[in-house]
Formats: structure tokens, C-alpha cells, sequence
């Protein structure tokens, strides 16, 4: 049987590709340090034969028994606010972390790929973003230890390929949503989601005119899956094309609501990128994939899973 590690699989996106393998008839062993994540995602998979859950920090050296196939290295903080309370250890898991699972890969001469993301563009100057444009990132800035530590990712996980010969693969994952989001994590949809759910106003910060483009879990998982099983070494994005404001998110999720709702403007946080979109002409030829999801179905399923969660998920402010 073939087995798959997914570090972070106690995530958002890492229980979902938990679900995926499982029903694809993979052995799983999920690895994660629940720094960001929660039991309560892999919950169901905890009595399958097929899975396996490690409590692990990936920083620290990791050991796995018996043959591995695929690597799905996903552990990382994700949302702006996570990786700004832990920075450190937001570099450090990009980097000691990807280490440890590339030197994993090579003694188990495993397929790796590795979660890298949009935010390798920064703050773009080129519009949309494909994968030949170099980024606009500053190295310096609060949110450089989520940047800088997914480019360094990339840059150590392209020298084990050409260095070591080792079969990699990377995703660069525009913006993705959906269920199993932490209501409080702070990324967009799932805090307008509890902003509705508790009848308080909307937080858009700057004017709201910043752009994003959001692909649903279930278009990215696809993505994902299909790039693992191509021969593909070079980065490709997978995300939503579909750009929007995040002042007209705010005024279609009103709209989903059938609610009046009120805006309350804070200040842009720093080096909050002005415009993202994927440019996905590479996955659409080489993996035959584009998204299928429309913002508003997605927005939906999501909002659905959240109103089913316990009423004091709604108030949880810390994780
Ligand atoms: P998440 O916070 O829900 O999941 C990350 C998981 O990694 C958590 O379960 C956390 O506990 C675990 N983790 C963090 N550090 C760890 C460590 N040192 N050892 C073991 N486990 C650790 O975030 P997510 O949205 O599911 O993101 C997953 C991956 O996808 C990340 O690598 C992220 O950078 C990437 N990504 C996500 C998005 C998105 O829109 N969701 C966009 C771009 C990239
Ligand atoms: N944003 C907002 N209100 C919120 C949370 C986020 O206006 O309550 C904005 C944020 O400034 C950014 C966009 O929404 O411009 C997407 O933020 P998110 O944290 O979801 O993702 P990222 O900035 O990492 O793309």
C-alpha cells in the first residue's frame, strides 16, 4: 500500500488532503504540533486503519518507520496573523522544517512536494502574477518571516532536486477558503463569516480597494493532487483567477446574508499586498485543472459549516 506523509494535516488545507488520500486508498500518517491547528479536523480519521496521527514539531528531526511514497510538507502558520504572534517559529519551519523533510524525502527516496504560496510575489508589480515574475517582497517587514521563509523554502527545496536528483514538487497556493477555517484565524472570509454570524460590523481595513482572488478547498485540493502525480519540478500557482475588492467581498457576503449590514474601516496593516491574482495558464495545459467552485457556492458550503459548529466556536477569540 502506498503511504503519504502531510505535515500541517491537522490544518485547514492538511485535513483535507488527509480526507483526499484516504479516499484514494493511501496509508496517511498525518504529522502536526497543533501550533495552528485542531484535532478536531482529522477527528473523524482518528479510528481509520489507514491513518495514523504524529504529534510532532517538523523543526526538530523527524522519523518515520518503514517505506514513504509521497511527502505533502503543508506545516506552516498561514494566516497574517498567526505567523505575526510566531515569527520564529513561522522561519523556522519553513526552513529547519523543509530541511529535516527534504533530508525525510532522500533517505526514503520519496516523491516531496511542498507548500509554498502567492505571498513569494509580495506586494505585486506585475499583474497578474505568473510564475516567471521574481516578486516584490520586503525582506524586513512583518510579514518577510512567512514570505522569505516560503521563498528560502523553494530555494533549498529546487538545490535538493538539482543537487540531489530528488523528485519535488512545489504549489504556490493563492488564497483559499472553505470549511475548517478557524473562525478567529483571521483571514478574511472565515472573520466577515463570524462578523455576520454575530451581528457586528464588517472590519475592512485600508479603503477596502485592495484586491484578492479566492479559490474554493475543494478546486485547490484537485490542484494539488494532480500537480503530486505530474513530472513537474518548476513552482506552479493554483489558485481563483477571479479577482475581487475586498470592500465588494464585503457587499456580496451582505448580500448572502440578506442582512443590513454595517463597515467599520481600520488601517491597512503593513505591506498588505494592493493586488493578487493567479495567473493559472500553466496548471490549466500542464495539469488540465482550473477551478469549478464559484465564489458565491463556496461562500455558501462555508458559511452552512460554520452555523453547524458549537454557538461558542462563534466567541472563541485565542486558539
Ligand atoms: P493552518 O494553520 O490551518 O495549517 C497549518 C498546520 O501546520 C497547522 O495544523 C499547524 O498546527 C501545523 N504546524 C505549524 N507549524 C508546525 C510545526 N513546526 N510542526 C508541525 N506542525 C506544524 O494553515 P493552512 O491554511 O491549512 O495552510 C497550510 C499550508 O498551506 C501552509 O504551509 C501555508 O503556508 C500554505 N498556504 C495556505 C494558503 C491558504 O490560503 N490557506 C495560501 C498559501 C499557502
Ligand atoms: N482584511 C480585511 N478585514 C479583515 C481581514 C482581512 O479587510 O477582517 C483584508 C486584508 O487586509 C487583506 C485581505 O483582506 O487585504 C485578505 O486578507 P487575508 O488575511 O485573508 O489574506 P492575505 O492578506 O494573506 O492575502
Amino acid at each position: 500500500m502506498r503511504k503519504v506523509l502531510i505535515t500541517g494535516g491537522a490544518g485547514f488545507l492538511g485535513s483535507h488532503l488527509c480526507d483526499k488520500f484516504i479516499d484514494e486508498g493511501y496509508h496517511v500518517i498525518c504529522m502536526d504540533n497543533l501550533i495552528t491547528g485542531d484535532q478536531s479536523n482529522i477527528e473523524h480519521l482518528l479510528s481509520h486503519e489507514r491513518f495514523q496521527f504524529i504529534y510532532h514539531d517538523v523543526t526538530e528531526f523527524v522519523s518515520i518507520e518503514g517505506d514513504l511514497d509521497y511527502i505533502l510538507h503543508f506545516a506552516s502558520p498561514a494566516s497574517p496573523i498567526d505567523y505575526l504572534k510566531i515569527p520564529i517559529q513561522t522561519l523556522k519551519v519553513g526552513s529547519l522544517g523543509t530541511h529535516n523533510l527534504l533530508g525525510l524525502a532522500k533517505a526514503k527516496n520519496a516523491c516531496i512536494l511542498i507548500a509554498s504560496t502567492s505571498e513569494v510575489y509580495g506586494d505585486p508589480l506585475e499583474h497578474p502574477q505568473s510564475e516567471e515574475y521574481y516578486g516584490n517582497v520586503n525582506v524586513i517587514g512583518p510579514r518577510g518571516v512567512y514570505d522569505e521563509a516560503k521563498r528560502f523554502q523553494e530555494s533549498i527545496t529546487m538545490a535538493y532536486n538539482r543537487f540531489h536528483g530528488l523528485q519535488t514538487r512545489i504549489v504556490r497556493i493563492f488564497n483559499t477558503y472553505g470549511p475548517r477555517m478557524r473562525l478567529n484565524d483571521g483571514r478574511v472570509i472565515p472573520a466577515f463569516i463570524g462578523q455576520i454570524l454575530r451581528g457586528e460590523p464588517l472590519t475592512i481595513f485600508g479603503d477596502g480597494k485592495q484586491t484578492r482572488s479566492f479559490c474554493y478547498i475543494d478546486d485547490q485540493i484537485e490542484g494539488i493532487y494532480r500537480l503530486l502525480f505530474s513530472s513537474y519540478e518548476l513552482p506552479v500557482n493554483i489558485g481563483n483567477p477571479k479577482e475581487i475588492t475586498i470592500i465588494d467581498l464585503a457587499k456580496e457576503m451582505e448580500k448572502l446574508s440578506s442582512q443590513s449590514i454595517k463597515f467599520n474601516f481600520k488601517d491597512l496593516p503593513k505591506d498588505d499586498p494592493l493586488q493578487r491574482q493567479p495567473d493559472i495558464s500553466l496548471a490549466k495545459k500542464l495539469l488540465n485543472w482550473e477551478p469549478a467552485v464559484d465564489r458565491a457556492e463556496g461562500i455558501e458550503k462555508t458559511i452552512n459549516y460554520f452555523m453547524n459548529l458549537p454557538k461558542e466556536a462563534l466567541y472563541k477569540t485565542e486558539h
